[in-house]
């Protein structure tokens, strides 16, 4: 039977081109910083990113956490919106590995975000905690792939320095939001101290992320790297399919062309509501509460007509589309779920 595997854009096997790159890298010990191919990455994602530094990680949860280490110490309050993959989905990490105490605000990624910051910092007070760092997402997976725009960005940014606090960008798909606004990546970067971006998602990579700052930043957050274990070796090898990633870029219009055609076609199917505002790039959440069934239950259903998607909340359901899916696959996987 035929799968459209619509779960994530992690799911994508990398291209000839990539393995190519690959069977052919320069490497060396990176942990030494012998290795030609990861420097070149971490220059190329710097660049990208407008910072003046980039390390290779192997994980956004990895870089993400790094950048919490990095720019905070035990006991601070880091501000994060209550659905950011940061608190939802890194296993608790903050509290475990940078033992700082995280406070979710309901709305930070909104119209709202700039005064629901505002009023989350804590004054000085013997009692409170300091803060020291807020957290954003662009774009939010778990708002459906919503895109912040550099206004806002820009707003947070300059609360925030004014308040002395630092701001980590979790850039898993900065680039779906770069090529949803269109702008350059560095446009939305420049609203950040740090940022964490992906190369294992809509761009294609095997394995990897990026996290980009400043020389004197990315210098501590590498000690921080070896510290979790995430020194690696002849990570060349990685990088060389991490190289092609970041050229990719322009290509997630494709994917977002592509999740905007599932959402139209699936927001008349009986039972499911979409909410298309919300698909700005290359996510679709359904809400299939009308059908009866639970989310899991739905998602069973789905996969017996060889349609993948994940369990997004109690009656949530979300479908994302990749360089491995093409229009057609989209096509036909509408068609399955009509059928459903
Ligand atoms: C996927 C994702 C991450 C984490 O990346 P992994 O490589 O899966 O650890 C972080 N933030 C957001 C918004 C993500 O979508």
């Amino acid at each position: 039977m035929r799968t459209v595997d619509l779960r994530s854009d992690t799911v994508t096997r990398p291209t000839s081109e990539m393995r190519e790159a690959m069977a052919r890298a320069q490497v060396g010990d990176d942990v030494y910083g012998e290795d030609p191919t990861v420097k070149r990455l971490e220059e190329a994602a710097a660049e990208l990113a407008g910072k003046e530094a980039a390390l290779f990680v192997p994980s956004g949860t990895m870089g993400n956490q790094v950048a919490v280490l990095t720019h905070t110490s035990r006991g601070n309050e880091i501000i994060v919106d209550s659905e950011a993959h940061i608190y939802y989905y890194e296993v608790g990490a903050p509290a475990v590995l940078s033992a700082v105490q995280v406070r979710p605000v309901v709305g930070l990624h909104g119209s709202e975000a700039i005064a629901l910051f505002k009023s989350a910092v804590r004054g000085q007070d013997i009692h409170f905690p300091q803060t020291s760092l807020l957290c954003l997402e662009n774009t939010h997976n778990r708002m459906g792939g919503t895109v912040t725009g550099t206004d806002v960005m820009q707003g947070l940014y300059g609360a925030a320095q004014e308040l002395g606090v630092a701001v980590h960008l979790d850039g898993a798909r900065i680039g779906n939001a770069a090529v949803a606004l269109g702008c350059r990546i560095s446009a939305l970067t420049q609203w950040c101290d740090s940022v964490m971006f992906c190369l294992s998602k809509g761009l294609g990579a095997p394995v990897g992320s990026m996290l980009a700052g400043s020389s004197d930043f990315i210098a501590r957050a590498r000690k921080y790297r070896k510290m979790l274990g995430g020194g690696m070796r002849q990570s060349g090898i990685l990088a060389a399919a991490g190289l092609i990633a970041l050229r990719s870029v322009n290509r997630l219009a494709e994917d977002h062309a592509n999740a905007r055609l599932l959402a139209e076609k699936l927001a008349v199917v009986p039972g499911i509501k979409i909410d298309l505002d919300r698909v700005q790039t290359n996510i679709v959440v359904a809400d299939i509460a009308d059908t009866g069934m639970t989310a899991g239950e739905y998602v069973e259903v789905l996969r017996a007509r060889g349609v993948l998607a994940v369990v997004f909340g109690p009656t949530t359901v979300r479908f994302v589309t990749h360089l491995d899916v093409s229009r057609e696959d989209v096509e036909y996987a509408a068609e399955m779920v009509m059928a459903s």
